[in-house]
C-alpha cells in the first residue's frame, strides 16, 4: 500500500522565503560578523516587503499566509546582533 506523505516544501521554506523577502527590501540585514539577521527598524523598508509579499507570493501560498510568515519573521528578529557588544 502507497503511503501518503503530505507534501509541503513551500510551507517548509515559507520563513526561509520571507527572510529573503526582507533583505531583498533592505528592511533586515545579516550581521556581518557573525551572521545574525538584523531589524534595521525601517517602516518604509517593512511595507515594501510586506507588499511584495502580499503582491508576489511564493508558489502554493497565499498572499495572507505570506505576509503573515514575513510579520512573523519580523517579530523574531531583534535589532541587534546578539553577539555583538551593545553600543554605548
Ligand atoms: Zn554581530
Amino acid at each position: 500500500m502507497l503511503m501518503t506523505k503530505e507534501r509541503r516544501p513551500a510551507i517548509r521554506t515559507l520563513r526561509g522565503w520571507a527572510i529573503g523577502a526582507l533583505q531583498e527590501a533592505s528592511a533586515i540585514r545579516e550581521c556581518e560578523e557573525h551572521g545574525w539577521m538584523r531589524d534595521r527598524g525601517d517602516p518604509h523598508a517593512r511595507d515594501r516587503a510586506l507588499l511584495s509579499a502580499r503582491h508576489e507570493p511564493p508558489l502554493g501560498v497565499s498572499p495572507d499566509e505570506a505576509v503573515a510568515a514575513v510579520r512573523g519573521v519580523l517579530d523574531t528578529i531583534g535589532d541587534t546582533c546578539p553577539e555583538c557588544p551593545p553600543e554605548e
